[in-house]
């Protein structure tokens, strides 16, 4: 029995206990991959369940499906988490009468949660598309995209003897990420002047004045647009001041910590014939579509795993050789043609399903690191609706 009292039992009978939530697994998440990173349209998250429930087995899948529904029922799984949320849109009502709804239906009749980690997850350093560009051989893989309009400039005025304090807070709640440096500020000294009022509370000096002049440090630092609320408020509890001075700028500069798609390095250049051989081995697609000229050397390549193709402009202007991604449609294609009709750049698309696979052993590979005393399965199913099919002979 855990120390709460929450008793859980296995398919097979018998009763275990985890101290493992539900809220728990979402937090760690989302310090990996932070809601407010995700795109407007989506919706990550936990999608259906308690968020106090204990877990003791999950499964993973890039989509919820009946199938995958079936397998955690019958593994015995409390939890099923995906990459794709099964709800982006309102259910009017949850009845068995639509796919989305009647998933959901029996998730709760079951007393399985579903939690979902999508674009937060394609967002950030080490994401969906970092690992598609591992799977393929790439190095020296960077983001194709940082986030733009992601960051803003947080700048306080802090007496000089606990200047330190608020700028560990600041660092402890996140501000000043910038690549791979954290607690990035600049100060500079100077002097601040007030006068309090009767019914003030001043730190220095007293109710009523008279006018102080104070040795203060201006603080300033990068934070993410996401996650400013909480930058804010932790300044707010280390600050000494009753009126926290503080001022917020725009900042131009792109975010370094997150954005889309990856852009990387084959050890070796190849050709494309080769290359596209490599691909499609390796996302197990014996169909892919693309188009380029199959002498063309490959050495810089870029991914983007799933509906990538509104970057195809990104990935040309990062030099990339070739780019990866899904859903390219017939159009897009064309877009890539010099004046004599020849691809200025391999377009290949392996398939939305194909592309995002990885993100299964991305996101296992997590939940087994940091909770370790939960049984992960990952599913055993192709979870897309859309196949090939190869004629035979
Ligand atoms: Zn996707």
């Amino acid at each position: 029995m855990h120390p709460d009292g929450r008793f859980m039992e296995t398919s097979s009978g018998n009763y275990m206990t985890s101290s493992t939530t539900i809220q728990a697994i979402a937090n760690a998440f989302e310090r990996w991959a932070p809601i407010g990173l995700a795109e407007s349209y989506d919706n990550p998250g936990l999608q259906v369940g308690h968020a106090d429930r204990s877990v003791s087995k999950g499964l993973v899948a890039l989509d919820m499906t009946p199938q995958v529904l079936d397998e955690a029922v019958s593994s015995g799984c409390h939890l099923v988490v995906t990459h794709h949320p099964l709800i982006f849109t309102p259910l009017k009502t949850i009845t068995a009468n639509s796919y989305v709804s009647n998933l959901a239906l029996r998730l709760a009749e079951s007393g399985i949660a579903l939690y979902s980690a999508h674009t937060n997850l394609d967002s950030v350093r080490g994401g969906v598309s970092f690992a598609l560009a591992a799977q393929l051989g790439l190095t020296n893989v960077d983001f194709l995209m940082h986030k733009d309009d992601a960051l803003v400039k947080l700048v306080t005025f802090v007496p000089t003897a606990s200047s330190e304090s608020v700028r560990g807070a600041l660092t402890d709640a996140g501000a000043g990420q910038i690549g791979q440096y954290s607690g990035c500020s600049f100060e500079s000294r100077g002097t601040g002047h007030f006068t309090p009022a009767t019914e003030a509370k001043p730190a220095v000096g007293s109710a009523g004045g008279p006018p102080e002049q104070v040795d203060e440090v201006r603080l300033e630092t990068e934070v993410a647009k996401w996650n400013l609320a909480t930058v804010i408020s932790a300044m707010k509890d280390a600050h000494p001041y009753e009126e926290v001075p503080y001022d917020i700028y725009p900042v131009r500069q792109p975010y370094k910590n997150a954005g889309l798609g990856a852009i990387g390095t084959l050890e070796e250049p190849v050709g494309l014939e080769a290359f596209l051989t490599t691909v499609s081995q390796t996302l197990e697609n014996s169909a892919l579509r693309y188009t380029g000229d199959l002498d063309q050397m490959i050495r810089r390549v870029a991914v983007c795993g799933g509906s990538g193709s509104k970057f195809v402009g990104a990935a040309q202007a990062a030099g990339a050789d070739a780019y990866i991604t899904a859903d390219i449609s017939y159009h897009t294609f064309f877009n890539v043609l010099n004046t004599d009709g020849i691809p200025e750049i391999a377009l290949i698309d392996p398939g939305h399903y194909e592309s995002e696979r990885i993100t299964e052993v991305l996101m296992l590979d997590f939940l087994k690191t940091e909770f370790p005393d939960v049984e992960w399965l990952r599913t055993t199913t192709r979870t897309a609706p859309v196949k090939t099919f190869n004629a035979p002979g």
